[in-house]
């Protein structure tokens, strides 16, 4: 049974329009029973079987069954046995905990946005239940499929999962066949295996690695009762790696040969060439599923001809973008003929595979969008360019040194240990109500505004009433901390249904960015000065920095991450100007995507952390001495990070520690010294905590920060909480605050 000719690694499982978060979160609220949720999820899967082959997968196989309710690591891990869920009810314990059970971990997917569960290994022996993607490819089948049912691979799994314990890979391999022999007696004839821990830097040496694969793999291939396998390598390069999968010998074998990982790797396809042998399909990954723009075809068919495969697919699961341009009605017509979401993308795989397809629509698409695209004036703005290229090159350090900036700002009057929150406060129902009023033309923007004051005048009041010293706006004018900027910017443009796969039921509708950025005019200073002239106490002004901005956008190929970074620090920097210049004194910079944004290859994180740091550092370059910047950190472990966290220069740094009781403050050293706010309430929970539970957490972080550099603050926005928590939760953090100082 030959591979298809033309496939994707994966298909956006949320549903075109978001069936599947309405189901699982109906499920979870118990608006829905078992039954229709069951029903309702198979109705998806089968349609979006059938819209797949309606766009051309069509050979049998072609269709990967990547599917899964919450998480397809989880789903791989209860398939193999490393993970037990009695039921559905089971199951999603282990994704959202209750009560009792605290849920399973949740981490990023390499270096995407989506992010997996991860998987605790017992000591327990690994138990599969093959059962479950037998049902998936049977339900297929029954309604005319015949899909590729999709697992994560045995490497990966083992290196994602916690402990990471390589002594029991052979085990899962064992683990591994039992599923596999499972497929084949169903009459799967493929099965698409995925191994990208392969073409990461994880905590195991590439070589040690690769030679664990190569172990595994031989002997999981070894098994003669199971179908042919699809082994894929998603995420970037495989450098040892590829060698010992290719020895292997699976019957098909998946690159991941998307323009960045060539670009960071340029003789990967000779070396692919030479390593994969006869036995073995070659499958070339070409078509971006990372970003959403248009692939240059032209380009790729050149990468084609030089591996001499006819079996195309997408460098990653389309999971990472939108379904179709088809639901976007507002993006300007130039900018949607430079873009490829999943559906477009799947055309372009079709293109590429000659003589199969009426490739010639395709290739003029894209023949337009790359003439179009260089053509175009929306790509470049002269004094932005400018203005760039005067800035010095490399470190950008503010002055005077923090020393001489902690004297300057005494005169902010702020008392020892000062309490502050991270900036949202409850986006709640009737706010939410009014934004969608107003999107919808039914609020008009003068009452729209009035509505927006008047939460800033309670969250205001609020704050005095609870005794807080730094005080926020709560910013209910924002949809999104970064999609609030994206629209004021120039040079972004927005979707209306881009949505895209977080974690879960979760999704975000992330910007793109198109050209260079610039600000036609304040963004935040209005919302911020009406703020500050409600109270005495100081009250920041808030921004999102230049790299959580571009980690929560899609972002341009046609610059480097580091030149938009410092297009956008230039225009916050101007906001902080502006901010300065109406009598705001405190300003911070959220930078809670810092970590994400990390590379997967060792070699690269250097230079990563310099232009994301001098970007930080570009927006606060110019501030007064008397303006206190802060920064805030949250959704990661830092210690890998801490110095660029250090370096980024902040005067206060909020992060995010309540969770792991201040773990983080054992990796501050010397070289951190501005002041810190490690979070006292993990705000992801709806406990209020305790006045002692909180104070022992300030008594804690004592032990590592001296007091006069500490600050006490919730871990991050509250955005998401409601005011019956939020409100008994400051005000204990108050008291825990008054404790401790009045012990001091
Ligand atoms: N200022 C933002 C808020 O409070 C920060 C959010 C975040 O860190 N993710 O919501
Ligand atoms: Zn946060």
């Amino acid at each position: 049974m030959s591979f298809p000719h033309s496939t994707i690694e994966g298909y956006p499982r949320i549903g075109r329009n978001r069936e599947l978060k309405r189901a699982l979160e109906s499920y979870w609220a118990g608006r829905i029973d078992q039954e229709t949720f069951l029903s309702t999820t198979h109705a998806l899967r089968i349609d979006t079987y059938n819209h797949l082959r309606d766009l051309g997968l069509s050979e049998d196989y072609a269709i990967p069954a990547d599917v899964a309710y919450y998480d397809q690591v989880l789903e791989t891990a209860l398939t193999v046995g490393v993970l037990h869920a009695a039921d559905l009810d089971a199951e999603f314990t282990l994704c959202r905990g209750n009560d009792t059970d605290t849920p399973l971990e949740m981490t990023k997917w390499f270096d995407t946005n989506y992010h997996y569960l991860v998987p605790e290994l017992s000591g327990d022996a690994f138990d599969p239940a093959p059962e479950r993607i037998v049902r998936i490819f049977e339900e297929a089948l029954a309604a005319g499929h015949k899909v590729r049912p999709y697992l994560v691979g045995p490497v990966t799994l083992l290196a994602l999962s916690k402990p990471v314990d390589f002594s029991r890979v052979d085990e899962l391999v064992a683990a591994y066949k039992t599923v596999l022999a499972a497929l084949s007696d169903a009459g799967a004839e493929w099965v698409q295996i995925a191994e990208p821990a392969l073409t990461a830097d994880l905590s195991v040496p590439d070589p040690e690695l690769a030679a664990i694969a190569g172990e595994a793999w031989t002997d999981l291939l070894s098994a003669t009762d199971r179908p042919n396998v699809y082994l894929t390598s998603p995420y970037g390069s495989l450098r040892a790696g590829l060698d010992a999968l290719a020895k292997a010998a699976p019957e098909a074998l998946h690159v991941d040969l998307a323009p960045a990982t060539l670009q960071a790797d340029p003789d990967y396809p000779a070396r692919v060439r030479a390593a994969v042998g006869e036995q073995t399909t070659l499958v070339a990954g070409l078509i971006d599923g990372r970003n959403i723009w248009a692939g240059d075809l032209r380009a790729k068919e050149q990468v084609l001809s030089e591996l001499g495969t006819k079996h195309v697919s997408t460098s990653v699961s389309l999971q990472h973008v939108p379904h179709t341009l088809n639901d976007e009605k507002s993006l300007p017509v130039d900018v949607a003929g430079w873009l490829s979401f999943a559906d477009e993308k799947i055309a372009e795989v079709q293109a590429l595979v000659a003589g199969r397809f009426d490739a010639a629509e395709a290739f003029a698409r894209s023949d337009r969008a790359v003439r179009t695209r260089a053509e175009s004036t929306k790509l470049h703005n002269a004094v932005v360019a400018k203005r760039v290229a005067d800035l010095p090159e490399g470190q950008v350090q503010r002055e005077p040194a923090f020393a001489q900036r902690v004297e300057a700002q005494r005169s902010l009057g702020l008392p020892k240990l000062p309490t502050t929150t991270i900036g949202s406060f409850p986006q709640t129902a009737e706010i939410r109500r009014a934004r969608t009023l107003h999107r919808n033309g039914e609020l008009n923007d003068v009452d729209y505004d009035a509505r927006l004051r008047e939460e800033v005048r309670d969250v205001i009041e609020l704050q005095e009433r609870l005794g807080l010293d730094v005080l926020v706006h709560g910013e209910p004018e924002r949809n999104d901390m970064v999609q609030y900027f994206a629209e004021l910017l120039e040079g972004f443009v927005t979707t209306d249904n881009g949505w895209v796969q977080s974690y879960g039921s979760r999704c975000t509708r992330p910007p793109i960015v198109v050209g260079d950025v610039s600000r036609p005019e304040a963004m935040t200073v209005e919302w911020a000065k009406y703020a500050q002239s409600l109270s005495d106490k100081p009250v920041k002004g808030m921004l999102t920095g230049p790299v959580t901005i571009l980690a929560w956008s899609f972002t341009r190929d046609d610059v480097t991450l580091a030149e938009s970074a410092d297009q956008i620090a230039l225009a916050l920097a101007d906001e902080v100007a502006d901010l300065e210049a109406a009598g705001i004194n405190v300003i911070q910079i959220d930078e809670p995507a810092l970590r994400e944004l990390l590379p997967l290859r060792a070699d690269a994180r250097p230079e990563y952390l310099d232009w994301a740091v001098r970007s930080f550092r570009l927006v606060a370059l110019n501030a007064a001495p008397t303006t206190q910047i802060h920064t805030h950190l949250c959704y990661s472990e830092f210690g890998q990070i801490i110095d660029a966290v250090a370096g980024l220069d902040a005067d206060v740094t909020s992060i995010e520690a309540a969770r792991s009781r201040m773990e983080l403050l054992e990796d501050i050293d010397e070289t951190f010294h501005s002041e810190i706010g490690p979070g006292i309430w993990d705000i992801h929970s709806p406990r209020v905590p305790s006045v002692a539970e909180m104070a022992e957490l300030i008594r804690a972080a004592l032990v590592n920060v001296p007091v006069e550099r500490l600050w006490v603050n919730p871990d991050c926005g509250l955005k998401t909480r409601s005011y019956a928590e939020v409100e008994p939760a400051l005000r204990n953090l108050v008291l825990a605050r008054d404790e401790v100082v009045a012990a001091l």
